[in-house]
């Protein structure tokens, strides 16, 4: 196994449609999920033979000498590669937020700005990390206060999990709407 490198190949497919699809999910060997590559670079990937094509979209792009390629929607790599995906995601405001689905732990609302909310509270010990940490409304977070939730009676609609990045990325596909198309091909 090897680790994974940007090919610094040159494409020639140099015209971008508009409303195109530019993003294709690119799998590991093993169907598990890498990453999402630009089509140019999908396109480098299957010219020097380092993917196998998994499903195509309907778009088709052509070459400088003329030929019609259909975008790849989902490729998969020929070879296996050691990968980052399980590791942690770093602790962010926004990193919550986007776990948590920019939705209330506690009421679900999701139209105001969101605010982080500790579980525990910090003046009692709660620490600044995913475990302890959910996406709150304002309204939500003012009225829970220096309170735990079963104090507060404010109950968790959602679990306050540490993420690895596999886990993140599929957070990321669902609100994207790519979800459904890996979930049919078997990789989550
Ligand atoms: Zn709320």
């Amino acid at each position: 196994m090897t680790a994974y490198q940007a090919p610094g190949v040159f494409c020639q497919f140099g015209i971008q449609r508009e409303n195109m699809m530019t993003q294709c999910v690119l799998l590991n060997a093993d169907y598990s999920f890498l990453n999402m590559v630009h089509w140019k670079r999908a396109f480098c990937l299957m010219a020097k033979g380092k993917v196998e094509v998994v499903r195509d979209t309907q778009q088709t792009i052509r070459n400088s000498s003329g030929k019609e390629f259909k975008v790849p929607a989902v490729m998969r790599l020929i070879k296996l590669i050691r990968t980052i995906y399980r590791s942690r995601v770093a602790f962010t405001k926004r990193n919550v937020l986007t776990r948590d689905r920019f939705q209330c732990a506690y009421c679900g609302t999701r139209k105001e700005k969101l605010s982080i909310d500790h579980i525990i509270p910090k003046s009692r010990g709660g620490q600044t990390t995913f475990e302890n940490c959910v996406a709150a409304c304002k309204a939500c977070n003012l009225k829970k206060g220096g309170r735990t939730p079963s104090e507060a009676k404010m109950y968790l609609n959602l679990k306050a999990f540490q993420p690895t990045i596999s886990e993140f990325l599929r957070i990321k596909f669902e609100n994207l709407g790519v979800y459904e198309v890996l979930k049919e091909l078997g990789v989550y």
